[in-house]
């Protein structure tokens, strides 16, 4: 049977508990959300009727800083998505090295069939209901799929409403309202970093690979930006309407101009059409998916034909998916790792916030890539010290961290 997202996770860490040989109380604890908070939304939409939603905020570890995530809006949502993204946050953090735990949220909603205002009343109601939970010190909400710098914006000012200024309650906020430089493109460019050093490791360089990006949203459109600067050649691109490509690489900066106009790849001069299907299993060095989870799958991972797998998305690998990339000795760049770089530069945010203080991006830019250069020099030193893969020793770096931690606040 299919493993749910929670699952997923879960294994990824039981792996992580195995290698360190943990006994099975402090396994329950480290897997075990700390808080899960389940509200009722109710708001009056524009024509008078009354809307009816539901709202989570998981809290999952806070044992080296306070809990730290993304809050989703999406019909998807439920508990074990959020518990399984909750759980992500805090390996995540822990890997990465800054001083947060972990916490994920969202609404049960699509949000394209609420209106602007009706958008915003639902984000209020659901500070209402959360606020004594959430807070600079205690809970720390951002951007994620379907939220955005808007939204964090009513975050932040509702919030203040009950507690008095608090600008690092959230972070993803706009530049002009005590945002960041640097936030956007952050995930994209910590991807480009994790791949840099992970094929310098290998003695290539990325003006050596050919890469296909499955998403060209916030993570997928920056990491190919990017990653054609540094000379790889970009050869297929997809978002949720299709799929192009071109194996003598696309133009990114007229494909970024052609999605501004017309809000999709579909149709660029640039490239031939392609099945989005088979966008993941392209013929390329890199496959980078960096839009929804489970893509890698039992089904397609043995037909993935690249070197490398960069995780720009939460969860795009299923158990199965991992097992054959092992063995077929396809490198995956694990989520915790590959797309940190959004949480690093939220961390800068919310320092900047905390000490009123504002950061150039060049100085941000160069502590991110500080952040992911010295997260890889620990991964390979405990793939070295057990042979492992990325993700495993991933894991098992984060798991140790928290563990040690936890174990040094103490339980009473
Ligand atoms: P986004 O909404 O900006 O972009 C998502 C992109 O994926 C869009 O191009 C959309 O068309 C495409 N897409 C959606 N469903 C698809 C499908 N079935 N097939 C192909 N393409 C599809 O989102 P984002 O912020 O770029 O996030 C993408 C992923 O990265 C998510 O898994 C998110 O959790 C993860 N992530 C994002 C950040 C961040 O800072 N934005 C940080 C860490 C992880």
């Amino acid at each position: 049977m299919a493993r749910s997202a929670y699952e997923t996770t879960n294994h990824y860490i039981e792996q992580a508990f195995d290698i360190l040989e943990l006994g099975e109380t402090a396994r329950m604890a480290l897997i075990t959300p700390a808080r899960e908070l389940r509200v009722e939304l109710l708001i009056t939409k524009d024509d008078g009727t009354m809307g009816h939603y539901i709202g989570y905020r998981v809290q999952h570890d806070d044992s080296l800083g306070p809990y730290k995530g993304g809050l989703r809006y999406h019909p998807h949502v439920d508990i074990d998505h959020v518990r399984s993204l909750a759980s992500l946050m805090t390996w995540k953090t822990a890997l990465i090295g800054v001083p947060f735990g972990g916490g994920k949220g969202g609404i049960q909603v699509d949000p394209r069939s609420l209106s602007h205002a009706e958008l915003e009343r639902l984000t209020r109601k659901f500070v209402d209901a959360i606020h004594d939970f959430i807070g600079p010190t205690v809970d720390i909400p951002a951007p994620d799929m379907n939220t955005n710098a808007e939204v964090m914006s009513w975050i932040f000012d509702h919030y203040s409403r009950y507690h008095g200024f608090s600008p690092g309650v959230v972070t993803g906020k706009p530049v002009g309202l005590h945002g960041s430089l640097g936030r956007n493109a952050a995930t994209g460019r910590g991807c480009v970093f994790a791949l840099r050093e992970v094929l310098a490791h290998d003695g290539k360089k990325l003006s050596d690979v050919r890469v296909a990006v499955q998403g060209f949203g916030n993570v997928g459109s920056w990491g190919a930006r990017l990653m054609a600067e540094q000379g790889a050649k970009i050869v297929a691109v997809s978002d949720i309407e299709g799929a192009i490509h071109n194996p003598d690489g696309l133009n990114i900066p007229a494909l970024l101009e052609h999605v501004e106009e017309h809000g999709s790849v579909i149709g660029f001069g640039g490239g031939q059409a392609l099945d989005s299907t088979a966008i993941l299993t392209y013929d390329c060095d890199v496959v980078m998916p960096a839009a929804i989870g489970h893509v890698l799958t039992g089904a397609n991972a043995k037909d993935v034909k690249a070197q490398y797998v960069l995780e720009g998305a939460n969860g795009p690998t299923t158990v199965e998916a991992d097992a054959i990339f092992e063995e077929r000795g396809i490198v995956a760049i694990p989520d915790i790792y590959a797309n940190a770089g959004g949480v690093t530069v939220s961390y800068f945010e919310w320092t900047q916030n905390t000490q009123q203080d504002k950061w150039t991006e060049e100085d941000i830019n160069a502590r991110l890539e500080r952040h992911m250069v010295a997260a890889h020099t620990s991964i390979r030193e405990v793939m070295e010290q057990y042979g492992i893969t990325m993700r495993k020793a991933s894991f098992t770096l984060a798991v140790g961290r928290v563990r040690a931690a936890a174990n040094l606040r103490g339980f009473q």
